[in-house]
């Protein structure tokens, strides 16, 4: 008797191990594992995130011995095309919870209506899957800690094992998602990570032998190297944060505990999307602030141009390597909104354009957070001083000079006050754009006027 044949349609769960929705697949007899470079997504990601996704799926591929079916078009018309070519009676899916994808397998779902293909969900990118922590009245969490508290209560479950004896179907792709894989690898403007599960568990493992211990006094400095930088595999799920939290069980010591506060946040943001999906594109928290558009300026925000150290370091960091460290994202996404007075779509929209980690959920609520529209409990007076905020973080001007050669001639902090040295500007480091003390006041008188209107 042949075997059933089930697909795995791959999305953001691009891994081997801990994947249920593998597991529950392979349960049900042969499995083809594919994926669909759908325009949609694909052609809005820009030439960075094409590029981590293009090395990710090459390196999944390898993974599973160039049995990776790659098709390129509609989902709703290729997924159901596929399954009968093999003879497919189930798709199988990990669960997706942003509004985008999950419209997108509704459309899936009902093109498959009618063809006797069954829909099978199992798990979900998250430890929990958004919209299962509910508060004492039913309602969803809109302030981190006592969300962050009711989903370490809620838990998880274990690692899924990896199927063993796995029997793959094969079906050829598209030359023309191959050829779309390796545009992709060519035009990325970045030298990229190591790509793929090995590479994810690698790092994994060497932050948390090395750098999980110092993680709690650590995280906050750009200088130093201490943050796992898994948010790129996270993004693709080429690693579970189930599979870190398994590892963080029974670690004693504030680093992992802290380590599992983070990636409750990356839980939290998921979860007020799931609930709040227009918070994608307009504030969670309608203040009714009065915004500027920062022309030239946003320019010089961009470019790394701005005449504050941090702020510039943290730019061109973006630029140079598709990541930037978390303190630094906070202090830039502060000097858009209250410095510059912009609205917070402009910035996240630069951001996702650059990262290799972008995330609608983390960038999005990251941004809200930052500019006070978002789930932050008592905003309005938050404005980061970004030179402060660089001599505190990166107090020996490390990080300031590894970004912005102009300032290499200055030695320790004084890379944070090129103002302050008679030759500050002798390499042609810009001025400061806008008088900070200035734009704080403006930025307080703003919210202040906001708070009082009717
Ligand atoms: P670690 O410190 O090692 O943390 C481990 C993991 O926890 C991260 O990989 C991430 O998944 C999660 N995490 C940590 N901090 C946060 C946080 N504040 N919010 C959500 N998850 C968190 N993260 C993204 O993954 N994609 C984004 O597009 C993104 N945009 C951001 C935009 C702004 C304005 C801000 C302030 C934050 C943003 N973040 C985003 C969150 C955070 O900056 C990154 O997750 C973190 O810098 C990734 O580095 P890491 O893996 O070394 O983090």
């Amino acid at each position: 008797m042949v075997e059933a044949a089930s697909l795995l349609w791959l999305r953001r769960d691009l891994r081997r191990a801990d994947h249920p929705a593998l597991a529950a697949a392979a349960e049900g007899g042969r499995v083809l594992p594919c994926f669909v470079l759908d325009p949609d997504f694909f052609d809005d990601a820009g030439p960075v995130r094409q590029g981590w996704l293009a090395a990710t799926l090459t390196a999944l591929d390898e993974a599973y011995d160039g049995h990776l079916c790659l098709r390129y078009g509609d989902p709703a018309t290729v997924i159901p095309a596929l399954a009968r070519e093999v003879g497919a009676t189930r798709v199988h899916v990990s669960t997706e919870t942003e509004p985008g994808g999950a419209a997108r397998d509704r459309r899936v779902r009902a093109a498959l209506d009618g063809e006797a293909i069954e829909w099978v969900e199992t798990g979900s990118p998250y430890a929990v899957t958004p919209g299962r922590i509910l508060n004492h009245s039913g309602g969803p969490y809109r302030v981190f800690t006592p969300f962050s508290r009711a989903w370490q209560d809620h838990g998880w479950r274990a690692p899924a094992a990896e199927p063993t004896g796995l029997h793959l179907v094969t079906a050829g792709s598209d030359p023309v998602a191959w050829q779309r894989v390796d545009a992709a690898l060519t035009a990325c403007p970045i030298a990229l990570p190591p790509a793929g599960e090995r590479a994810a568990l690698d790092r994994w493992a060497e932050f948390r032998d090395e750098g999980l211990h110092g993680y709690d006094g650590h995280r906050d400095r750009p200088d130093l190297n201490g943050t796992s930088q898994l948010s790129p595999y996270l993004k693709f799920g080429v690693v579970h944060p189930r599979t870190l939290l398994a590892d963080l069980t029974g670690l004693a010591g504030k680093g992992a505990q802290r380590y599992v506060t983070e990636l409750a946040w990356r839980e939290f943001y998921a979860d007020v999307v799931h609930h709040n999906p227009t918070s994608l594109t307009s504030d969670l928290n309608p203040l009714g602030l009065e915004y500027d558009d920062p022309g030239g300026a946003f320019d010089a925000w961009r470019e790394g141009r701005t005449g504050y150290p941090v702020v510039d370091a943290g730019m061109r960091q973006l630029l140079a390597r598709g990541w930037m460290h978390n303190r630094v994202r906070m202090i830039t996404a502060s000097f858009l909104t209250k410095d510059l007075h912009a609205w917070w779509p402009q910035g996240a929209r630069h951001f996702l354009d650059h990262l290799i980690d972008g995330d609608l959920a983390s960038n999005t609520h990251g941004w809200q957070w930052t500019a006070g529209t978002g789930t932050d409990a008592a905003p309005y007076f938050r404005v980061f001083n970004p030179i402060t905020q660089g001599e505190k973080f990166d107090p020996d001007g490390d990080y300031v000079r590894r970004y912005v050669p102009e300032l290499r001639h200055l030695p320790g902090a004084s890379a944070h006050r090129p103002w302050a040295a008679a030759d500050g500007y002798a390499d042609g480091y810009p001025e400061r754009i806008v008088d900070h003390a200035a734009e704080r006041e403006e930025a307080l008188a703003r919210y202040q006027r906001a708070r009082n209107r009717p």
